[in-house]
């Protein structure tokens, strides 16, 4: 016997008992698994030549046995080799996707390797953990899967009790494609298991869960008929009644986004999403259109109410499934939504696209540029509105894709920003909770003409800093940016023009946006500006030896006009600011031509450690002034939440002051 892979056994209990309530979806599962192998066998017949099979004989079957409390989901798909069984069902969860999960990979699910090799496509198709399959565990004690996989002559067995491993075994099947069997469970007081194994049971899970699955779902189900009245039936006789099966499709298959909007309840809209985009949580928004005219189509839109895990690695793909009259043409269709929205999973069906596999032919078209601009704008709109009218259920969005946004504004060098930007929701340090930038407007000061924020890696220590405390006395709201992507996404916006904000003139003022930690704020009165200039002439000599210490590491040493409390702070000149500067070195490979920042010390000449500097510097005690100076800067650092260049010689001049 073969053993589970490490963390294998945890995940089948967690998952037995917490991803799914509820224990009936186990034939959704199996059933979706089925549909995925059979579009993959389709897939490779239409790129493939050598590839021979009828789209009308792909199927599903569901077949049960009372007696020995069986239920089986066969396909004619794809199939798997035995090393697929080994690598598909051997690893729960895939090792590699579940340490991507908690952030150790950057690549999930590379040994992932399809029957046809294909890695990234494997990766689309794969549900959210690939553990679909074992919720089959959690109505059954056994689980058999018989597999040939197409184009080879040998089938092989897989048999698992869930618990401790599986085996692998030669097998016969005359086909290529997969069963899977269920041996259920004993009845217990809570579930009665065995009510899986009848018609009515099946059947009314398929229609519940798998209604609109492509393929046809097909069980033999038992009828009854009227015997033929003999031919020597006398007077008195009764008509006598035998039953015999018939092969039934069970599934409708009349694709669900075909249907109006008010004839589907938002179950089936729900189950649909889970079945075909293998998520285990209904979906945060649906969103259906029906466009008539020049160009008609039918999409249905979900807005998914998670990241799936694979969400920030190379391998994501968005897009869209297109149909052209109900006939597949590509998974996912890249062209349908901005990379910004490439959260959004649905489906597309035009009967007014040219029926061209062809991906080039596909991208040139222009009918498809105009569904994806409509899409996204009904995809904005959506966005907006669950924005305005529903903050609860948006803040939830926006913690799983506000990212996307982000990045999108970034990526695009500003020019999604008309789309975006009142979209995103930064922390509020004034108002303690997500805003967008036009509620930061709106509670703005009357006299305030800018937009602030701060960088750094956590609102905690952001909202500590110096810098914000200071802008905050000064009434002014400071948005605390704790993202990577925070800072080069404000940098591209650069400014924002509210909605509510026009001028008299018709116009709309934009707001600049500024990081309270760069250049000039403009909240320096030209009184505070004379006294800093005065100090500044005043100290020059102390000034220079505090520069001469800090060598190479800051630009200039000057007197500070905004910090109030701490004895100096760090600001930058130019475009790079501190975390900038520490992100884009720890980018790989940026050992040389990243960016520096160009930093300013300011010296709060109104702190009692000025008096102490400037007594050392009047003493000539120039090494006194250079210890301290080293210290400082150390610290200004590490208040930002920057590391330090040399951290033994920091602790060895503070133990220094100690003693
Ligand atoms: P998921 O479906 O979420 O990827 P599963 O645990 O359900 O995860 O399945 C793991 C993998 O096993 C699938 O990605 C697929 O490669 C393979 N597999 C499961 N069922 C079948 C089937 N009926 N035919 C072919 N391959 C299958």
């Amino acid at each position: 016997m073969r053993k589970f892979k490490t963390e294998s056994k945890k995940l089948l209990d967690l998952m037995i008992n917490s991803i799914y309530t509820n224990r009936e979806i186990f034939l959704r599962e199996l059933i979706s698994n089925s549909s995925d192998a059979v579009d993959k066998l389709y897939f490779r017949s239409l790129v493939d030549e050598t590839v021979k099979i009828n789209r009308a004989d792909l199927a599903i079957t569901v077949a049960f046995d009372e007696d020995a409390r069986t239920v089986t989901v066969s396909d004619n798909g794809i199939g798997m080799t035995k090393d697929d069984l080994d690598k598909n069902l051997g690893t729960i969860a895939h090792s590699d996707s579940f340490e991507f999960k908690q952030g150790g990979l950057d690549k999930p699910g590379l040994d992932d390797v399809s029957p046809d090799g294909d890695v990234a496509a494997d990766v689309d198709i794969i549900g959210q953990f690939g553990v679909g399959f074992y919720s089959a565990f959690m109505v059954g004690h056994k689980v058999r899967v018989v597999s040939r996989a197409y184009g080879f002559d040998e089938a092989w067995a897989w048999e698992s009790d869930g618990v401790d491993g599986y085996t692998i075994e030669a097998a016969e099947r005359s086909e290529h494609g997969t069963d899977v069997i269920v041996y259920l469970k004993a009845d217990t007081d809570e579930e009665t298991y065995g009510s899986f194994a009848t018609e009515s049971g099946l059947k009314s899970l398929i229609k519940k869960y798998s209604n609109y699955v492509r393929y046809p779902i097909q069980m033999e189900v038992t009828k009854s008929r009227m015997k033929e009245r003999p031919a020597d039936a006398g007077d008195g006789y009764q008509p006598e009644f035998e039953n015999y099966t018939e092969l039934e499709t069970v599934n409708s298959m009349v694709p669900i986004w075909k249907r109006k909007k008010q004839d589907v309840t938002d179950e089936e809209y729900n189950e649909f999403y889970k079945t075909d985009f293998h998520d285990f949580e209904d979906p945060l928004r649906t969103l259906s259109l029906h466009a008539e005219g020049t160009l008609t189509y039918d999409a249905l839109m979900y807005l998914p109410s998670h990241a799936p895990f694979d969400m920030w690695s190379k391998d994501y793909k968005r897009g869209l499934a297109l149909y052209s009259s109900g006939v597949l043409i590509m998974d996912k269709c890249e062209e349908l939504v901005p990379d910004y929205f490439n959260f959004v999973r649905g489906v597309v069906d035009s009967a007014d696209l040219t029926l061209n596999i062809s991906r080039e032919t596909l991208q040139h078209n222009s009918q498809l540029r105009a569904i994806a601009r409509r899409l996204e704008k009904k995809i904005k709109s959506e966005l907006s509105s669950m924005c305005a009218d529903d903050r609860e259920a948006y803040t939830g969005f926006f913690k799983e894709f506000g990212r996307t946004l982000k990045y999108g504004i970034y990526s695009s060098y500003g020019m999604a920003k008309d789309t975006l930007a009142d979209l995103l929701l930064f922390y509020s340090a004034k108002q303690e909770k997500m805003v967008t930038l036009d509620e930061y407007v709106a509670s703005a000061p009357a006299d305030a003409e800018a937009i602030y924020f701060a960088a750094g890696d956590s609102v905690e220590r952001l909202a500590a800093m110096p810098i914000v405390t200071t802008v905050l006395a000064k009434g002014y709201d400071v948005l605390l940016c704790d993202e990577s992507v925070d800072e080069f996404c404000m940098m591209a916006l650069a400014d924002y023009a509210p909605k509510d904000a026009v001028e008299p003139d018709g116009s709309t003022k934009a707001w600049p946006i500024k990081n309270v930690g760069g250049e000039d704020l403009g909240l320096t009165t030209e009184e505070e500006k004379k006294k800093a200039e005065e100090a500044t002439e005043e100290n020059a000599d102390l000034f220079s030896a505090m520069a001469d210490a800090l060598a190479g590491k800051v630009k200039k040493v000057a007197v500070s006009t905004r910090v109030t409390e701490a004895p100096v702070m760090l600001t930058t000149e130019g475009a790079v600011s501190l975390q900038m500067a520490h992100l884009l070195k720890e980018q790989p490979g940026s050992d040389e031509g990243v960016p520096e920042a160009q930093i300013v010390m300011e010296v709060n000449v109104d702190h009692p450690v000025f008096q102490v500097l400037k007594d050392a510097q009047a003493s000539g005690n120039a090494q006194k002034v250079a210890d301290y100076t080293g210290i400082l800067f150390d610290q200004a650092l590490l208040v930002e939440g920057l590391p330090i260049d040399n951290p033994l010689r920091f602790a060895e001049r503070v133990s220094a002051l100690m003693v």
